[in-house]
């Protein structure tokens, strides 16, 4: 059922089992476990069914340590939360190491091994439409021998991303929740602060906001905050007791460990063999592959070796190919086909024949494979490479001065990159220069710094905010325990990347919907 919290009258209180705050990806995907489960829901998400400049606006804030360029648009406020902005949808699976404590690196170590995800994994993939289980490389056709010698071990290994069709949570689940009985989600709908027992204990209620001045209580007797990476902890922080101690952060770790995935280029592959065979790596678009019946998209990317991340105390690193466009198939393009007619005949024809035998190969192998063919012969790579972000309590999400419109305390990012992440990319990147020499695939060409200090001047951080409220059996080491619940706290959970104790490269979403399945397991068990 949905219900527009506008028109819910002042003073309102609604009694309910579970309270899940946040309509995006992790609490959709929450909301959904509990259809007619006889559990009564209630779901709060702040905006409606489409965007709204002022609710948008309740995300903005200010941006002090590094510049976190698109900090303003990576995340989105309306129903359906980020999954609205999204484009690729690519999902892949953390390494077995991203779970590991690992001696040299500070925070590391999730409370269990990822194999104690994996049934929840495979349920969290039809829910991104992603189609079976399945990310080893045979599954997407790709044999060992015909991946080239530096990318086959010990330091770089292939891995893969597979693409869902672009679900946006809102529109695609919306008529489901619209539909059930025990379901409320109330749009329009802004949790202010959570209002707990002074001394521990269990939250009482969340006092919702309805611009420009509704207010209403919701009391549960469990709830779980789904509200992104950053504003999960902002809400904490603004949940403070009589103290000024945000809920949670007895121990000051809430909004620390702020973590983004590290995007830079700055990298080409000079081939030594023009010819090589690059049927293994797809390029940034990626690949087509029938399987099990149906025609699937997938992007193979290479990666730092666990083996190699473990004995040097690194980061994870991964790196994908940006093939460029070949001139020579854009002037036979305007050769043969109508219409592509244009240009000067005369060069375009020259160009062809000057490409010679490795066209021919190319065509033909074009007509083997399909569009999955990378183009061939090619000179040099570009390079786009994502590297991790390790845990730094001084990377930071806090509450600031100025005021949103409820008159609540705006978020401030103070994002810093740690001396371990710096080495990490110029090991990372010295690695990858003497394993292609080694091996004689080519050359790298590079301007992403080698020694201490300096970082690629492009360098920027992506759209996945994680750690802010980060999981640890030790509540000095941690916001939430193992089942996400809020140390200290006994009805308070959290969902999304917020959680993540540490975030390798993989892209979030597959593994924050794992964990609120496993969650919405845990809460039903708890509740019935
Ligand atoms: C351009 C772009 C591309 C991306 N591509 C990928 C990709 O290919 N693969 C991938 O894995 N991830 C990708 N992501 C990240 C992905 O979108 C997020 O990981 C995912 O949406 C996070 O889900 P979430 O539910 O934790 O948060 P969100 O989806 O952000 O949802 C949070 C919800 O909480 C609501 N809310 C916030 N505050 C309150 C409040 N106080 N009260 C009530 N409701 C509140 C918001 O309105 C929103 O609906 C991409 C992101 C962007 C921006």
């Amino acid at each position: 059922m949905f219900t527009d919290a506008r028109l819910v009258p002042a003073g309102t209180v609604i009694e309910t089992d579970l309270c899940i705050v946040g309509g995006g990806a992790a609490g959709i995907t929450l909301a959904r476990e509990f259809i007619n489960s006889g559990i009564r829901v209630t779901l709060l998400e702040s905006g409606g069914e489409q965007p709204d400049p002022a609710i948008q606006d309740l995300y903005a804030g200010s941006d002090i340590g590094r510049r976190y360029e698109i900090f303003q648009e990576s995340r989105v406020r309306y129903f359906g939360g980020t999954t609205n902005r999204w484009g690729g949808a690519w999902c892949d699976l953390p390494s077995p190491l991203d779970f590991e404590t690992r001696p040299g690196v500070a925070y590391s170590g999730w409370p269990f091994p990822l194999s104690e995800l994996e049934p929840w994994y495979r349920r969290a993939q039809p829910v991104l439409r992603l189609g079976p289980y399945g990310y080893a490389l045979t599954d997407w056709g790709i044999a060992q021998e015909n991946i080239p010698e530096p990318f086959r071990g010990p330091h770089f290994n292939v891995r893969v991303l597979q693409q869902g069709p672009i679900t946006r949570f809102g529109q695609y689940y919306g008529p489901e929740l619209r539909q059930a009985s025990n379901v409320t989600v109330y749009l329009n709908a802004n949790a202010l602060r959570f209002d707990a027992n002074e001394n521990g204990g269990p939250v009482r209620q969340v006092d919702v906001g309805v611009l420009p001045d509704g207010r209403f209580k919701v009391r549960a007797r469990i709830f779980i905050v789904a509200c992104g990476g950053i504003e999960n902890a902002r809400l904490l922080l603004l949940s403070e007791n009589a103290a000024g101690i945000g809920l949670g952060n007895e121990h000051g770790l809430v909004g620390r460990c702020f973590m983004l995935h590290l995007e830079y280029a700055s990298a080409a592959i000079a081939l030594k063999n023009p010819y090589a065979n690059l049927l293994f790596q797809t390029g940034e678009n990626g690949a087509i592959y029938k399987r099990l019946g149906a025609k699937r998209r997938f992007v193979s990317y290479i990666s730092l070796s666990d083996q190699t991340k473990r004995a040097l105390d690194l980061p994870a690193m991964r790196l994908r190919f940006q093939y460029p466009r070949l001139p020579q198939i854009d002037a036979l393009r305007r050769l043969v086909l109508p219409q592509e007619r244009g240009g000067n005949r005369m060069r375009d024809l020259a160009s062809v024949i000057g490409a010679g035998p490795g066209l021919t190969k190319y065509v033909v192998g074009r007509i083997k494979h399909g569009r999955n063919m990378p183009p061939s012969p090619l000179a040099a790579i570009p390079l786009r490479f994502t590297a991790e972000q390790l845990p730094n309590p001084d990377s930071r999400i806090t509450v600031g001065e100025d005021r949103d419109a409820f008159g609540l305390r705006k978020v401030v990012v103070d994002w810093r990159l740690s001396a371990e992440d710096q080495r990490g990319i110029a090991t990372g990147t010295r690695l990858l220069r003497e394993e292609l020499g080694r091996s004689g695939f080519g050359e790298l060409h590079s301007t992403i710094p080698e020694g201490e200090g300096e970082w690629p001047s492009d360098l920027r951080g992506d759209q996945h905010h994680m750690g802010t409220t980060r999981m640890a059996r030790d509540p000095k080491r941690g916001v939430v325990d193992e089942n996400c619940r809020v140390h200290g706290v006994e009805n308070l959970y959290m969902a999304g990347c917020s959680v993540f104790a540490t975030g390798g490269t993989f892209n979030p979403t597959l593994t924050i919907l794992t964990l609120a399945l496993r969650l919405a397991d845990h809460v039903k068990q708890r509740l019935q």
